[in-house]
């Protein structure tokens, strides 16, 4: 690492109750997946830190009067966090690279989000209005929002600094306190953001953060008897177990999970922006993004000759160096994670599939140090195959053609997740019919991955339950309180 990135590391110590130190659990070293050379050492939690974190937590949200202070004062510090993101915005994209291999350009990206997140949420703290309700009675009746107290966010490792942002802003601004699980492969954006909360004047204790492993420090949150709400973004798997533990506490839950995103193009289609959109859409951040558009269908009339173009395109694909301006994909997280991409196109070749690019690793440029694999376009599936409905979490795209609107709905909706779908089709009322259709929480209408922090995000069936983003993101954090206020100086009836 170079010194830019590296001063946002100040040593392997992690955040635990309010305290930079070691953590007990196995020590283990940040790679850079592009070449797997060494980003540094962490000092992993074990669930003893997770228990006094979350004991640390508690008692500082009590102590401290984060929750006490006005909202403006909340809103302050969350303005400074930001202010700071923004400093350090060069070092932060580089760093978040570092962690996850992603292109810088797209790294970037993921900081100036972050640091917006934190601004949209001040603004909504500050602006939040509580209601008088209609009363029934000799009484005037109030509905307020109270914080939860402690909250767990657990993280996944392919925007870290992003969805670390989406689920510290909302908690902090409802003054809460928040133990933060990152991903165990990427810790360094996580510690980096901790660092400038504390700065900003988030209090001592208010915010730990815990590397380590999901099933050790991940699952010791979860079942903490202080530990109010999971908040949490990974795979569906993880994720449901979450939910079964956060039922026994009776504990809110949110829940962002995979997802099977299908893509849909029309004859009627500007073709240009469709190849794009769907390259974009399946191949940005090398595939290991749930809202990845993995299964396309095209109408069968455009079929082969938008299937070549996109081919053609997939293999101009600029795979390679993340630090370089240019490159487009980089590699993917973990060699484990790329045997298991690898085991999927396999798996589809087995299911009748034709490979029409890709289903290989790219070869010099110093790529064999590391992690990457080739944009990937299959055929000749159906929707029932395995790779059509499993989520596969990389570069690889499943292509199929469809004859009419009444069998495409069948097939985009013929998954057990609900987490995006994309249109492309220059018929407003065919878009407007369609998009209503799908069983997703997002809908992308000639264009695909685009995001704004005041509109709301989150899963249908198995994508996930609650709600990220927009003015009520916020109110995932709170408890809502009734207030009745009497009136009337005459005694209750009942006690006369
Ligand atoms: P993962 O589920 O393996 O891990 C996510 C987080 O959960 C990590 O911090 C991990 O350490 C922790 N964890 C693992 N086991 C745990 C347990 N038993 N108890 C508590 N915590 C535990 O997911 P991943 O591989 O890091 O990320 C990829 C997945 O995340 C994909 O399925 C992807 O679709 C999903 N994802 C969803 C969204 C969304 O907004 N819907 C966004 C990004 C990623």
């Amino acid at each position: 690492m170079n010194s830019a990135e590296s001063s946002l590391l100040v040593s392997s110590d992690i955040l635990i109750g309010g305290e930079w130190r070691a953590g007990r659990g196995t020590p283990y070293a940040s790679l850079y997946p592009a070449d797997q050379s060494i980003n540094a050492e962490i000092s992993a939690a074990n669930a003893d830190d997770a228990r006094e974190a979350v004991e640390a937590a508690d008692a500082a949200w009590r102590k401290s009067n984060w929750a006490g202070l006005k909202p403006h004062q909340r809103a302050a510090v969350l303005h400074r966090i930001a202010d700071l993101i923004t400093a350090r915005h060069e070092a932060l994209a580089q760093l978040q690279r570092r962690d996850n291999g992603k292109p810088i350009t797209e790294t970037r990206g993921l900081v100036t989000s972050a640091a917006n997140t934190f601004r949209y949420f001040a603004a909504c703290v500050e602006t939040l209005e509580e209601s008088l309700t209609p009363s029934r009675g000799d009484f005037m009746t109030m509905s307020v929002h109270e914080p939860l107290g402690v909250v767990a966010a657990i993280t996944p490792w392919n925007s870290p600094i992003a969805s670390d942002a989406q689920k510290l802003a909302p908690a902090l601004a409802a003054g809460n306190a928040v133990v933060l699980k990152p991903a165990e492969v990427t810790p360094l954006a996580s510690l980096a953001l901790a660092r400038l909360c504390e700065e900003a004047g988030v209090p001592k204790g208010v915010l730990s953060v815990l590397p380590g492993k999901g099933s050790i420090v991940g699952d010791a949150l979860v079942r903490h008897p202080l530990v109010r709400k999971i908040a949490f973004t990974g795979g569906t798997e993880v994720g449901r177990g979450i939910a079964r533990l956060a039922a026994d506490k009776l504990m809110p839950v949110s829940l962002e999970l995979g997802g099977k995103s299908p893509t849909i193009v029309f004859a009627d289609a500007d073709i240009d922006h469709a190849v794009n959109g769907v390259l974009y859409g399946i191949f940005s951040s090398s595939g290991e993004s749930c809202i990845a558009g993995s299964r396309l269908f095209v109408q069968r009339s455009i079929y082969d000759t938008f299937v070549a173009r996109l081919v053609q395109g997939a293999k101009r694909l600029r795979v390679g160096d993340p630090s370089r301006e240019d490159t487009q994909m980089g590699p993917l997280i973990t060699g484990q994670h790329r045997e298991s991409v690898e085991r999927y196109v396999a798996l589809g070749l087995e299911e009748g599939g034709k490979l029409l690019c890709g289903g290989e690793r790219p070869a010099g440029d110093n790529r064999e140090q590391g992690f990457f694999y080739s944009p990937t376009i299959l055929d000749g599936l159906t929707n029932e195959a395995r790779i059509c409905q499993e989520e596969i979490f990389g570069p690889v795209l499943a292509v199929l053609p469809f004859d009419d609107e009444a069998s495409l709905m069948r097939e985009a909706n013929g998954s057990v997740f609900g987490l995006a779908a994309g249109i492309w089709t220059n018929d407003y009322k065919r878009a407007w019919r369609v998009g209503r259709a799908l069983e997703t929480g997002t809908v992308w209408i000639n264009t695909y991955k685009q995001f704004s922090i005041s509109t709301p995000f989150g899963g249908w069936k198995d994508s996930g339950m609650g709600r990220e983003k927009g003015h009520l993101g916020i109110r995932e954090y709170m408890q809502q309180k009734s207030l009745y206020w009497g009136m009337n100086d005459a005694p209750l009836p009942w006690a006369n």
